[in-house]
């Protein structure tokens, strides 16, 4: 028997059955499955979970689920909690563009658990854990700044490593790079952009779409995108999600996410 199904059977044992019952069983499932993920993807800082609780390395504890129920969007971006970060999977290869309204897998963030771990940038938290790597060394090889907390400077060379192999009708949409490491936020929002962990990088802008830049029609946001998939492949590979599988899309937009990846 898998564990998620001994784990199911026996949340079901214990309830009396019924649809409420059976539906809180199944939350209680995913959030098992999600909190698994996230311990995975972040062995360097998370020891494990238990019920609600994620438990830090360091003794922290953290809430997962947050209890406040069914968030609209504009809630769900600017007071999540770590559940809501998976309120849609992220699609992995070549799938989910375009996205359906409002689908942006990876554009939420609880702040307080990516701060933990790459520090505060306002609180001169963040500079002094980036390193330098070169991007695409055998095309111009600028150097970049970006963290090495989770591993990250590493595997980003290695995205470039491999990006640098394509051929080189894909060097326009790599380089320059769009830049990495900037503490500030979101555009048009006071959220902390993942830039100021120093933990994603743009690709070319010149090369690159954004919603915000375009104009709605009717109410929705038209998809644009240049980016060929071979690029997001590598990223993807390396633990990296893309922007531009936003329905906000921002397609110049890369950051290590691994919980979100298989
Ligand atoms: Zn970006």
């Amino acid at each position: 028997m898998t564990k998620r199904l001994l784990i199911f059977s026996a949340l079901l044992a214990f309830s009396a059955g019924g649809l409420r019952q059976g539906a809180r069983a199944e939350d209680m499932v995913r959030n098992e499955e999600l909190l698994d993920k996230l311990v995975a993807a972040y062995p360097d800082f998370l020891a494990s979970h238990q019920g609600n609780s994620l438990r830090w390395k360091d003794g922290t504890e953290m809430a997962f689920d947050d209890g406040k129920g069914g968030k609209d969007f504009a809630m769900r971006l600017d007071a999540p909690d770590l559940e809501d970060e998976f309120y849609v999977s992220y699609p992995v290869g070549r799938a989910g563009i375009p996205p359906g309204t409002d689908i942006d897998p990876g554009r939420v963030r609880y702040e307080p658990f990516f701060a933990k771990m790459y520090g505060d940038c306002q609180k001169a938290g963040v500079a002094g854990k980036l390193v330098d790597i070169v991007w695409l060394p055998k095309h111009g090889g600028k150097r970049i700044k970006i963290t090495a907390v989770n591993g990250v400077a590493a595997r980003l060379q290695a995205v470039s490593d491999e990006l640098d192999r394509l051929p080189e009708s894909f060097m326009h949409d790599l380089t320059p790079s769009g830049g990495t490491y900037n503490c500030r936020v979101i555009a048009g929002t006071s959220r902390r952009s993942v830039h100021g962990y120093g933990a994603a990088i743009d690709i070319n802008v010149a090369a690159s779409d954004y919603w915000m830049n375009s104009r709605a029609v009717g109410g929705q946001y038209p998809y644009k995108n240049r980016i060929p998939w071979e690029i997001v492949e590598i990223f993807e590979k390396h633990g990296f999600i893309w922007g531009g599988k936003w329905y906000h899309y921002d397609t110049m937009h890369f950051e290590y996410r691994p919980e979100l990846l298989p």
